[in-house]
């Protein structure tokens, strides 16, 4: 069912108003109290969700749900780029195969629908196996193909005609104090000396820097160009279509309550499979059996409303890269193909594990959002900003994703990329497919790949740590922006919990 409804900017917005089961409703309310009614219903409306579900401009109506039971070859759990991926994968290896998946949504319901679409050669956890001899050379080939893994999407997003803006304009990590500064010498010599040269990494110095972006005075930034921006909800939603045509069957709101080696059960159906892979993310601790093995952070994230060319005379990002700046709370924005700034900073975590995924503009968290942006770029102070929307990402315990086949329950799983799971989903999908196959690959030797995840503490320690960590890093991050040093113990205890 389709209802309009005036948004505070003038324009409207398409609502697609279904409940869980039964008919479809819409709901004469202003939008707020529309919203707060249909989530005490378990009404869902996608499009609010984020800026990019809510600007794509296709239909975000379910697909039909599992309600009978079947056989499959292979069942997904999850449909958000690395269960997508993983599909795809497949078929490229087998095209014969029976593919089926279950979402509890719709597809890009998770977090591949709310990202800062960051297509990024990165990995976390990576940079941390630099410094272990055993593990160094299959780190950087892990960081090399990571690098191919941007281009390889861009490429198969043209194949398969999906139009997901992408634009390798690289990504810019901007110094704004000495504190920020003085370490990127040290890390490009380590890429140095890694073999990653100039085409790879490079120092800009504030005038190169003022080239590309301006703002506030910077020190210099480190750039890359392997790194690209696009619109996350037409690349997910984009490969869910491609797949279906292939012949995938995907039955959304369809949660999967029970996972078993040979099959998954909804409340309505079962989906009996050879092989099931899990692909949650940070949904995961939802599942049982899975509570302990990511955790969800969540990351909030703003878009502007469209801005004037005059005012990007004024900005640059002329060729479309992402920035940050090398604060420890990470944040990261991209120039929208619509030329709006989407822009977000991570870290909330909820006790319990608990999943968010609506969240009031009046958070007191948006404004942090806000003010981080504004800081980076304080001539946008005056603009609207006319989307808030947030996600759960997923956590592992000593931060390096995963994928693998738990030999103990014969389930495969792959995910934990640490909110840098654009580009390594693909990777990790594809490696899945290899593993499943049972086709040896390269990606089979790369370092902590093919291994469990390691769990998390009980409550409430988890969340007592969890918080202590975070606190650490935003106190370090605010004695550095006040020109002082920051505690030493912190930094440390902050870059060991989290992988630096
Ligand atoms: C706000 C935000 C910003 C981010 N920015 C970036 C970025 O710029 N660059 C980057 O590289 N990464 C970023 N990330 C991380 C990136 O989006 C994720 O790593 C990636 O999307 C994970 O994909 P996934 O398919 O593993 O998980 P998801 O996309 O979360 O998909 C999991 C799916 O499983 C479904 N599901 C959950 N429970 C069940 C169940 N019981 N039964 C069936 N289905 C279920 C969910 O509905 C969901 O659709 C960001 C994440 C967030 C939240």
């Amino acid at each position: 069912m389709d209802a309009r409804s005036q948004r505070s900017d003038g324009s409207s917005i398409r609502l697609n108003l279904l409940r869980v089961q039964g008919p479809s409703v819409s709901l004469p309310f202003p939008l707020p109290i529309a919203r707060a009614m249909r989530y005490r219903e378990g009404v869902r409306s996608y499009e609010n969700e984020s800026f990019w579900l809510a600007t794509l401009g296709s239909d975000l109506a379910p697909r039909p749900a599992l309600d009978t039971d079947r056989r499959c070859d292979i069942a997904i759990v999850g449909a958000g780029y690395t269960g997508l991926w993983t599909a795809h994968a497949l078929l490229e290896r087998d095209p014969s195969l029976r593919v089926e998946i279950c979402e509890s949504e719709i597809a890009g319901a998770g977090a591949s629908g709310r990202n800062g679409g960051w297509c990024m050669g990165a990995m976390s956890g990576l940079h941390a196996l630099f410094s272990d001899p055993d593990r160094r050379d299959g780190a950087v080939r892990l960081q090399r193909q990571l690098f191919a893994t941007v281009d390889e999407i861009g490429r198969t997003a043209r194949e398969l005609k999906i139009d997901c803006e992408f634009a390798k304009g690289g990504m810019l990590r901007l110094a704004s104090t000495p504190a920020h500064r003085q370490p990127m010498d040290e890390e490009i010599s380590r890429l140095r000396a890694l073999g990653f040269n100039q085409d790879d990494y490079r120092l800009l110095d504030p005038r190169e820097c003022r080239r590309r972006i301006r703002g506030r005075d910077f020190l210099g930034a480190l750039y890359t160009p392997h790194v690209a921006a696009l619109n996350p909800a037409r690349l997910v939603r984009g490969l869910a279509s491609s797949l279906e045509a292939r012949g995938v069957r995907i039955f959304e709101r369809s949660p999967v309550r029970h996972i078993h080696r040979h099959g998954i059960a909804t409340d309505r159906a079962q989906l009996q499979a050879d092989r099931v892979v899990v692909a949650t993310e940070g949904y995961t601790p939802t599942l049982p059996g899975f509570r302990r093995h990511l955790v969800p952070i969540h990351s909030m994230m703003v878009a502007t409303e469209p801005l004037p060319p005059a005012l990007w005379e004024t900005i640059g990002l002329e060729r479309r890269e992402t920035f940050a700046d090398a604060r420890r709370i990470t944040t990261y924005g991209q120039r929208t193909a619509d030329d709006r700034i989407a822009f977000g900073s991570r870290g909330l975590y909820h006790y319990g594990s608990h999943v968010r995924n609506l969240f009031s503009e009046r958070d007191r968290n948006f404004r942090v959002v806000t003010q981080a942006l504004f800081s980076i770029l304080p001539q946008l102070a005056s603009v609207r900003l006319t989307h808030h929307w947030g996600g759960a990402l997923g956590v592992p315990r000593d931060s390096r994703p995963a994928f693998g086949i738990d030999e103990r329950t014969g389930i495969a799983h792959g995910g934990g990329y640490v909110g840098e799971g654009v580009a390594a989903s693909h990777l990790i999908g594809h490696a899945l497919a290899d593993l499943l196959c049972g086709i040896p690959s390269p990606a089979m030797e790369l370092p902590w790949l093919h291994r469990n995840f390691p769990k998390w503490e009980p409550e409430p320690l988890r969340w007592l740590g969890i918080s202590a960590v975070r606190r650490m890093g935003e106190a370090a991050d605010r004695s550095e922006f006040a020109g002082r040093d920051a505690n030493r113990l912190f930094k440390r205890v902050f870059d060991a919990a989290t992988g630096h």
